[in-house]
């Protein structure tokens, strides 16, 4: 008799809300997902659901989540490239990690509108892991990739990567899932056994043909995890 071992891999569904959502909107939508949750009686916890809110909707996004029992946990969008001091406008990691355990750093929109380059990136990741807060580093090419390869080994890999293709994001042309899977598998080449995400105009309806790809781990959702209840059938999709 022949005994097949299926490896599960747990899935990372993320949600970047980006610039959006006011405290109260924030409270909002995670009282409606978890109504969808309970009244659909859906089993959220098999998969790790993560949502990054806005810096200043992250300390009710945590008590809420508490207060509701919610199988969700937080990240924050971004984290200075500096400790605690005279950096203002800055959220540095310790104060981060009062109320969160991931964040997401060298999102294309902040290459694109505010400059970052490879080594702002690299010293945010620097950042994030001297507070013990996971990174989710978004890349959008194989080069990228290269470029933080040492900083990403020298961490042990634990670290989150999610490719997202310029053309993808906000476009609702999502990347093909065969495309995405070679790219997820080239990256594992160079840094083996990262979890490697997908995101670029994920839906609840394309979401299954990018997760069911053997080395795609998850996927990251911008727009689409606007609504609470789409961003729930994602969750059951994936
Ligand atoms: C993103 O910006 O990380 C993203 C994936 O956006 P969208 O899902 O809206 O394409």
């Amino acid at each position: 008799m022949t005994i097949q071992l299926y490896h599960m891999k747990k899935l990372f569904i993320i949600a970047n809300w980006k610039s959006n959502k006011t405290v109260k909107e924030t409270e909002k939508w995670l009282h409606d997902f978890d109504d969808g949750v309970k009244g659909g009686k859906t089993r959220v916890g098999g998969k790790k659901v993560i949502v990054a809110s806005s810096f200043v909707s992250l300390e009710h996004a945590r008590y809420c989540m508490r207060n509701l029992k919610l199988s969700v946990e937080s990240a924050a969008q971004d984290i200075s490239p500096f400790d605690k001091g005279a950096y203002t406008g800055e959220v540095n990691g310790a104060q981060i990690k009062e109320f969160a355990n991931y964040v997401i750093v060298g999102h294309s929109e902040r290459r694109k509108n505010f400059g970052e380059d490879d080594d702002m990136v690299a010293k945010k990741i620097e950042m994030a892991m001297k507070h013990s807060l996971i990174p989710i580093l978004c890349i959008s090419n194989l080069d990228q990739v290269q470029s933080s390869r040492f900083k990403i080994q020298s961490y042990d890999n634990r670290i989150i990567l999610a490719y997202e293709p310029l053309f993808a994001i906000g476009s609702g042309q999502a990347d093909t899932p065969q495309n995405a899977e070679s790219v997820a598998a080239k990256i594992k080449e160079i840094v083996n056994d990262t979890p490697v995400l997908y995101g670029g105009s994920v839906t609840s309806l394309n979401v299954n043909s990018f997760t069911k790809m053997p080395s795609i781990d998850g996927v990251l959702v911008g727009g689409a995890s606007l609504n609470p209840l789409e961003f729930l059938e994602i969750v059951k999709n994936a």
